[in-house]
């Protein structure tokens, strides 16, 4: 059986971030594999993020980034700067093809094109199997998500279908993205689309909703034809589609052992309350890569207070306390971009966090907060802060 270092099973997100870091010089003594079913030659997904400008891995391949963004719900318009923070946008496509070109030329990574079965920890060393072979290693990280919690946990889809609508008459503000516009009908969950322009003529168009299940097509056509026909006006061909699903949820994914690392969203990385993931993912991959230098590679923890906001949150919105227009209409008009983004970013601090609360719903989310967080008989495996 052949033996490396470290196995990187999954070459998504986190495990393409995670090996693109790790073919530094630094890691030449080192050997390392990374597995995945999918050649990564389509363009699945869009990612968009915001960050702060010293962040700049990815620059040269950003599709499109902005200053500035905007948010509307019934009566709501809150359209300002993002600063500290850009909005930036990466087509998959881009992203693979660019870790991937560095991941090729780099002599210590061995990349194959294989279905992982199975990864154990034996104790001394990790095994995976594949259809085609089996592996050894020192360390498995491991993308790859085995089942999705069940309906008893808080847990929600935020499921959606964008379209890439080139306009065949008018323009865009291509200088404005927007965030979230919750001005369409939300039924008995939570609805939103979000507008990425990507110059004058075409931009992406998402409808996005939290619920726990699944739409058809033609739902997500009916939402986005209606929010075109009232908030654009112009005609318009839809050129690509993209649509998927985000788990939604603070219940654990897998636990992982010590020598299985879990990684990306199989390590529940996806933010439960917003569905983002890039910068946390890059986050995660970094302190991976500081911890494999070091020689003590563990598991990247979740923050405790987070957690039990998310949970907060969830539950607002889960057994409809509040509706998600109100609460993030509440927190858009009442706080700037850059505080609300921090603090989605988990980086305030207790006293930035009370005043963000002092905005929304006071009484609806004390009694989310104590529900979800002291009386709930299902909290999250106990967590340390990273
Ligand atoms: C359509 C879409 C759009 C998204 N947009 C955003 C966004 O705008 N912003 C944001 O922050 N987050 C977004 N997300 C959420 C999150 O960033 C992505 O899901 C991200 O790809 C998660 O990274 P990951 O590595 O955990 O999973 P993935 O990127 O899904 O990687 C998992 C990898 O494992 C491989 N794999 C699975 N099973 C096996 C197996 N048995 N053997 C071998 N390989 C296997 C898959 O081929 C895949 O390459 C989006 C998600 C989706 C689905």
């Amino acid at each position: 059986m052949d033996h490396y270092d470290y196995i990187i099973c999954g070459a998504g997100l986190a495990g393409l971030s995670l090996a693109e870091r790790l073919t530094d010089d630094s890691f030449a003594d080192k050997r390392i594999l990374l597995i995945d079913r999918s050649a990564k030659d389509t363009n699945d997904r869009t990612w968009s993020f915001w960050a702060v400008p010293s962040f700049d891995r990815y620059s040269s391949i950003y599709r499109k980034s902005w200053e500035r963004l905007a948010f509307y719900a019934p009566d709501v318009e809150v359209i300002n700067d993002a600063s500290p923070y850009r909005y930036h946008t990466i087509s998959g496509l881009d992203f693979y093809k660019y870790t991937l070109e560095k991941i090729k030329a780099c002599s210590h990574i061995d990349l194959i094109q294989d279905t992982i079965n199975d990864i154990t920890d034996r104790g001394d060393h990790v095994e995976i199997t594949t259809d085609d072979h089996s592996y050894m290693g020192s360390y498995a990280f491991d993308s790859i998500v085995k089942s999705f919690p069940d309906e008893e946990e808080l847990f929600v889809w935020q499921h959606f279908l964008g379209w890439e609508v080139k306009l065949k008459e008018g323009t865009w503000d291509d200088q404005i993205a927007t965030f979230m516009d919750f001005r369409v009908d939300q039924g008995d969950d939570t609805r939103f689309v979000y507008v990425l322009p990507f110059d004058k003529t075409s931009a992406l168009v998402e409808a996005t909703v939290f619920s726990k299940d699944l739409w058809t097509e033609e739902q997500y056509n009916d939402m986005l034809t209606g929010y075109m026909a009232k908030y654009v006006g112009h005609t318009y061909e839809v050129v690509s589609v993209e649509q998927g699903k985000i788990p939604m949820t603070t219940a654990p994914f897998s636990k992982g052992s010590a020598r299985v690392i879990p990684i990306g969203t199989n390590n529940a990385t996806v933010k439960p309350s917003s569905g983002y993931a890039f910068m946390r993912i890059q986050n995660e991959c970094e302190m991976l890569t500081e911890r494999i230098k070091q020689g003590k590679v563990s598991k990247v923890t979740k923050s405790r207070r987070f957690i039990a906001y998310d949970r907060t949150l969830l539950n607002v919105l889960l057994t409809h306390k509040e509706s998600a227009q109100r609460v993030f209409g509440l927190m858009f008009q009442r706080n700037t971009y850059g505080q609300n983004l921090k603090f989605l970013d988990e980086e305030t601090s207790l006293w930035e966090e009370t005043k963000i609360f002092w905005t929304l719903p006071f009484w609806s989310f004390l009694r989310a907060f104590l529900s979800e967080n002291v009386f709930s008989n299902t909290k999250p495996e106990t967590v340390s802060n990273p």
